[in-house]
C-alpha cells in the first residue's frame, strides 16, 4: 500500500498487506480442463517414461528418464496429452507437460509408504514441486552447515496476502511441517519472520520463534531479513553460505500436510489482483491457466495490459493468459495499459533517485552502466552487486525508466550460472 507521494521531499513509502487486513477465505477454483506443469530439466530426447496418452494420476511423481533426480508432480488426474520444451526467464530450457483432467481424482500412494521414515531424500524426491516450491539443495551441501531454518511468513512483495494467509488458516500444518523439518535436519533453532504488527496474531500458535520485521517495504524482503538476522548478506552460493536455510510458510504447510495425511498437497494459494487494486485469493490446482484464474473474478484483459506473476515492485511480466501458475506463484497482478510505467532505452541521466531511495546504499547509477553492457563480474566487483537485497525500488522511481531491477536479476543469475559451472569442472 502506497503512502506517500514519490514527489515530495520524503522518499516514497510502501507498507506490506498485514495479517489483521486478511477477511476472505480463499476461492477454490474448479480444476481446469488441461493444466500444464513443469520439469525443470531440457527435453532433448523423447522421455523413456513419460508418452502422450499416458494416464496420471493425481500426486503421482513424474519424471522423464530413470535415474533422473528432477522431476514433478502431478496435480490432477488425467490424461498426457503433451510433452514439449518450454523456454523459461533467463533463456532457461525446461520441459512442459500438459495434462487432460479427469473430473474426479485417483491419489496416487507412492508418498504414502515414506512417511514412517522421512528424510532429506524424501523430501527432495517428492516436494520441489508442491506449493511454495522449497530448494532442499542448501541442506544437503555440506560445505556449508546450516544452524539455523527460517521460515518466512511474509510476503515478498506489497498488496500480496499470500504467506500470511497460509500462516493464518494452515497453523497446524506449518507446525507438523516444522516437527518433521527438526526430526530429518536435527536443526533446532526454527525461526518464522513475519511483519511486526501481524505478530500478535500467531504467537503462541506456532512451534519456532516468532521473530518481526518491519511492515515497512522493503524490510520484510527475503535478503533484507537474512541481513537482520545474521548482518550479512549471501554471496553467490545463496542463504546457506550465512548458514541458514531460508523456506515459506507455504513450503512447510505442504510438507506438514503431506506427512500427516500421505497426500502429496497440489493446491496453491494465489492473490489475484485486479486493475483497480482489488484483491481476490483463490486455491487453485498447480498449473491452472492464468486466464481460469481471471474469468472467476472477472477481470477482463484488453490488448495491451500487463499481467504480472507477483507485486508491483519485484514481479515479473508473463506473456499469455495460457501461462499455468506455478508452486511459487503467489500473486497475478493486472495492469491496465493506461498506467503501465514503461521501459526506456533511455541513457542514466545522473538524477540520483535510484541511489536516494536504495535501502542497501548500492550506487545504483554506476553499476547500471555495467549491467545494462553485460558486464556482470566488473559491475560486481566494483560496486558490490551482492549488498541488493532487489526490492525493486531503484526501477520504481528511476527517471528514465531504466529496468534496473530486471539488470540486476539477469546478472545474479548470470553470475550464479558461471559460479556453479566452475564449481561443476572442479569436480
Ligand atoms: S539496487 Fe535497487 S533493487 Fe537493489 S536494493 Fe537498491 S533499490 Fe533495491
Ligand atoms: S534513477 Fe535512473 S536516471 Fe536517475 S541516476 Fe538512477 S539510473 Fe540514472
Amino acid at each position: 500500500m502506497r503512502k506517500r507521494s514519490f514527489f515530495g521531499l520524503s522518499k516514497p513509502s510502501f507498507h506490506y498487506e498485514l495479517a489483521t487486513d486478511i477477511a476472505a477465505t480463499p476461492v477454490a477454483i474448479p480444476t481446469p480442463e488441461t493444466v500444464q506443469i513443469y520439469i525443470k530439466q531440457e527435453l532433448t530426447r523423447s522421455s523413456k517414461i513419460l508418452k502422450t496418452g499416458m494416464s496420471v494420476k493425481t500426486g503421482q511423481r513424474l519424471q522423464l528418464n530413470e535415474g533422473d533426480s528432477i522431476g514433478t508432480i502431478s496435480s490432477v488426474t488425467g490424461t498426457i496429452v503433451s510433452i514439449e520444451p518450454f523456454l523459461a526467464d533467463y533463456g532457461q530450457t525446461w520441459t512442459a507437460i500438459t495434462i487432460e483432467t479427469e473430473s474426479s481424482d485417483i491419489m496416487d500412494t507412492e508418498f504414502a509408504d515414506f512417511i514412517e521414515t522421512p528424510s532429506l531424500e524424501t523430501l527432495n524426491r517428492f516436494f520441489p514441486t508442491c506449493p511454495g516450491e522449497p530448494d532442499f539443495q542448501p541442506l544437503m551441501d555440506e560445505r556449508n552447515p546450516v544452524k539455523t531454518i527460517v521460515i518466512y511468513g511474509g510476503n515478498a512483495d506489497i498488496l500480496i496476502d499470500t504467506g500470511l494467509l497460509v500462516l493464518k488458516t494452515k497453523a497446524d500444518a506449518v507446525n507438523e511441517g516444522i516437527e518433521v523439518l527438526r526430526k530429518i535436519t536435527g536443526i533446532e533453532e526454527v525461526v518464522i519472520v513475519v511483519p511486526e504488527e501481524s505478530v500478535q496474531n500467531y504467537s503462541g500458535h506456532l512451534d519456532a520463534r516468532i521473530q518481526s520485521v518491519s511492515s515497512q517495504y522493503p524490510y520484510a524482503q527475503p535478503l533484507m531479513v537474512l541481513y537482520n538476522l545474521t548482518g550479512r548478506l549471501p554471496d553467490e552460493n545463496g542463504a546457506a553460505s550465512l548458514g541458514t536455510y531460508f523456506i515459506r510458510a507455504e513450503a512447510v504447510a505442504s510438507i506438514g500436510e503431506a506427512f500427516v495425511t500421505g497426500r502429496l498437497p497440489v493446491n496453491k494459494t494465489i492473490t489475484v489482483i485486479d486493475k483497480q487494486g482489488n484483491k481476490h485469493l483463490a486455491c487453485a490446482r498447480i498449473g491452472t491457466p492464468v486466464g481460469k484464474m481471471l474469468d472467476t473474478f472477472g477481470v477482463e484483459v484488453n490488448d495491451q495490459d500487463k499481467i504480472i506473476f507477483g507485486g508491483p515492485m519485484t514481479g515479473n511480466a508473463i506473456y499469455s493468459e495460457d501461462l499455468p501458475i506455478g508452486p511459487d506463484t503467489d500473486a497475478i497482478m493486472v495492469q491496465d495499459k493506461a498506467i503501465i510505467p514503461l521501459y526506456s532505452d533511455y541513457p542514466c541521466i545522473n538524477c540520483g533517485d535510484c541511489v536516494h531511495i536504495c535501502p542497501a546504499n548500492v550506487p545504483v547509477n554506476l553499476i547500471v552502466r555495467f549491467l545494462a553492457a553485460g558486464q556482470y563480474t566488473e559491475g560486481a566487483d566494483m560496486y558490490d552487486l551482492y549488498s541488493c537485497i532487489e526490492c525493486g525500488l531503484c526501477s520504481y522511481v528511476c527517471s528514465s525508466r531504466i529496468p534496473i531491477y530486471q539488470y540486476i536479476k539477469l546478472a545474479k543469475y548470470e553470475l550464479g550460472r558461471i559460479t556453479s559451472a566452475e564449481e561443476m569442472n572442479e569436480q
